[in-house]
């Protein structure tokens, strides 16, 4: 998105962008302080301090998209750090070969852009919930998002059009996207660059509520209390009241599979971010976040830790099963309340970072 100077109006807001953010420590004052200087393409704080998830733009009661300012100043100012190195391995995923494997016909495709092997898909899409569906899956299918994290602000946007046009040649009339950040680029995002969208879009989570509603006599109840990680590019999904939004989707599905969501400080809004982010450069700061937010999640009675995206998966499994909570990547819980046999192995499932 673009941030938006007219909504930006220092007399009717709290600096709630930044004063809420769960990262840094600000007032008010601080807050209006960094963000007009930033207005003024001027250095400011928060660009080094930053952990890139996005909240901003939801805390903002305006809707300036001050988050996307943020980005671009860190862009154009390298205050915020991300090494090359880093870089490449998470560029590889906007590379990946492009490959298509058809399902039955009629049925909707699920889109993994480029996050191939790092689940791996060959394991973990097996089963009852995705049986018929085709899948697409390569660079030409990724939305870039996480570019956003290694001070690459623009990348995605300006590859938006020519995703959504690989994705329409594909001729699927029904796409599911397998990571959020994707789903938001085609509706949100896209609907804010006037880019038509011939396919209709659906998200994994939307998918498997609707799926499971519809095989409830295939379910096993789990009887576990839960608490999820909230993926910082859902974020970037449409939450109007004239749509469903990703916690009724979750709330339903969680209430399908016989889970009990636990009530906890970081949910919904002040969702923590795995802060995968500023992993490379600050390993302690960003260990930190994850103990805290799982620590909430435990204080609050979770006995398993739900992950939705690969990187928050990887990022946060291993701490979660010290802090003894099982941690589910989401697609595993359906599996085991469907009895299946549960994947195991590759960087989205498996193989934790630290
Ligand atoms: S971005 Fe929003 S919350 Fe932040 S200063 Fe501007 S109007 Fe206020
Ligand atoms: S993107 Fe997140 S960490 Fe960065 S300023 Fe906004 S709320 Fe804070």
């Amino acid at each position: 998105m673009v941030f938006d100077l007219r909504r930006c109006d220092f007399s009717k807001c709290k600096g709630e962008c930044l004063a809420r953010c769960l990262f840094i420590d600000y007032n008010e004052e601080q807050a209006k302080a960094d963000m007009a200087k930033l207005i003024h393409q001027k250095p400011a704080d928060v660009l080094a301090k930053c952990v890139t998830c996005y909240a901003c733009n939801e805390f903002c009661p305006r809707g300036a998209n001050p988050w996307d300012l943020i980005n671009q100043m860190q862009e154009k100012t390298g205050l915020y750090i991300y090494p090359e190195e880093a870089k490449k391995t998470a560029l590889g995923w906007a590379k990946k070969e492009d490959k298509i494997i058809k399902g039955d016909t009629g049925k909707p495709a699920l889109s993994i852009g480029g996050f191939a092997d790092a689940l791996p898909y060959d394991k973990v899409f097996k089963g009852k919930l995705f049986e018929g569906l085709s899948l697409i899956m390569g660079g030409s299918y990724a939305c870039r998002a996480p570019e956003t994290h290694m001070c690459d602000a623009n990348s995605c946007l300006d590859n938006l059009p020519s995703m959504i046009k690989n994705l329409t040649d594909t001729g699927y009339k029904e796409i599911i996207f397998y990571h959020d950040a994707c789903y938001g680029f085609v509706t949100s995002e896209a609907l804010a660059m006037m880019i038509e969208v011939p396919f209709k879009p659906i998200h994994i989570m939307e998918y498997i509520r609707n799926w499971l509603r519809d095989n409830k006599d295939l379910i096993t109840p789990l009887n576990l209390k839960i608490a999820y990680q909230r993926p910082c590019t859902s974020r970037y999904n449409p939450h109007g009241e004239l749509t469903e939004s990703l916690y009724d989707w979750m709330e339903q599905t969680f209430e399908l599979l016989g889970c009990e969501l636990v009530e906890r400080k970081y949910q919904k809004e002040n969702s923590m971010c795995c802060s995968s982010g500023i992993f490379p450069t600050q390993k302690k700061r960003a260990m930190g976040y994850v103990k805290q937010n799982l620590q909430d999640a435990k204080d609050a009675g979770a006995e398993a830790y739900i992950t939705f995206c690969p990187i928050c998966t990887a990022v946060m499994r291993n701490t979660a099963k010290n802090m003894e909570m099982t941690p589910y990547y989401i697609v595993m819980l359906v599996q085991k309340a469907l009895g299946e046999e549960l994947p195991i192995g590759g960087a989205g499932i498996g193989v934790p970072v630290h």
